[in-house]
């Protein structure tokens, strides 16, 4: 492979994306990197693993560090996901503040912006979901968190995570504030996490979008086996993918399936058609529901489905 040679003033690091649950960290992630490496939904708290997603441009690699938003910890597992974005703030170059523009300020928000004063990395302020605030009230809407942020030198800039909006210029911004330094991934490489985890993300996506209230948070997925499929017979060609969804209660998996089947087989449709522009070719998906009795508390099991102490 011929590469050419960067600029001389290329710059790369590391970016935090810090924000309140459901704010839209992780559809910028995708809208900035143009493909579906975090999963998102309507539910708050969807996003577990820290994952690392990769914008490479002309001018500056930006490694987007995709954290569970900072809230109040009500489970060993919300108390791990907190330690998670906090520390996150300690190992990158930039902090991206992600605020809800279309809401006031909150208190929730004061709570982060307090955070954040206390360390000493560049901050850039990003004013998600303008596409909602209507035009005449969109003035007061950044004047408002232009009080928010009285104290500090943080620039804010009004973006709209899905319909990409104001993206571009985020991108820009965000490069400009890195440091000089060159390419730490390969240029093709979007997202640090193997194919597995997305795969078994894209299966929680479809359980917390299908049954929202009901299950959500006591779900957790584990993908059993990947395997190609002979080449001849039925399914040939076909990337098979058994995986198990484990949920805390027996209602629970009584929701996950559905009367006769019907629920579990919407998911598994929703997951095997996302997971094929993932793998790009067709796949056949099988689903298991198993109960593990409060799996969230218990750290062997968090440690077995990859939320361990190092990694989130
Ligand atoms: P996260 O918890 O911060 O990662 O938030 P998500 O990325 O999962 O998004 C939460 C919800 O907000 C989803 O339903 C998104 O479709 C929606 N959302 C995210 N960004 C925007 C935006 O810019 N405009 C609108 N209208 N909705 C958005
Ligand atoms: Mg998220």
């Amino acid at each position: 492979m011929v590469s050419t040679p960067l600029p001389e003033d290329y710059r790369s690091g590391f970016i935090a994306l810090i924000g309140r649950p459901n704010v839209g960290k992780s559809t910028l992630v995708n809208q900035l990197v143009g493909e579906k490496v975090a999963i998102t939904s309507p539910v708050a708290q969807t996003t577990r693993n820290r994952l690392r997603a990769i914008l490479t441009t002309d001018l500056a690699q930006m490694v987007l560090v995709d954290t569970p938003g900072i809230h109040k910890p009500h489970h060993l597992l919300g108390q791990r996901l907190v330690r998670s974005a906090r520390s996150a703030i300690g190992e990158v170059d930039l902090v991206l503040l992600l605020l809800e523009g279309c809401e006031r300020p909150g208190r929730g928000d004061a709570f982060i912006v307090n955070l954040l004063k206390q360390q000493p990395l560049p901050v850039l302020v990003a004013l998600n979901k303008w596409d909602k605030v209507p035009l005449e009230q969109q003035d007061a809407a950044e004047a408002a968190y232009g009080e928010l942020l009285a104290e500090t030198s943080w620039s804010m800039h009004r973006c709209s995570a899905l319909s990409g909006e104001g993206c571009g210029d985020l991108t820009a911004v965000m490069a400009a504030k890195l440091p000089p330094g060159p390419q730490l991934y390969p240029p093709e490489m979007v997202s640090d996490q193997p194919e597995r985890v997305l795969l078994g993300e894209l299966i929680r996506e479809q359980v917390l979008l299908q049954t929202r209230e009901e299950v959500p948070h006591s779900v957790a997925v584990s993908i059993d086996r990947v395997e190609e499929m002979p080449a001849k017979g039925k399914g040939a060609g076909r990337t098979a993918v058994l995986a198990t969804v484990l949920v805390e209660r027996k209602s629970q998996k009584g929701i996950l399936i559905g009367k006769g089947g019907q629920m579990l087989k919407t998911i598994g449709q929703g997951a095997r058609l996302q997971m094929q522009v993932l793998i790009d070719g067709p796949v056949y998906l099988e689903l298991f529901v198993k109960v593990v009795p409060d799996w969230r508390s218990k750290p062997q099991r968090l440690n077995e489905l990859g939320y361990s102490e190092r990694e989130i």
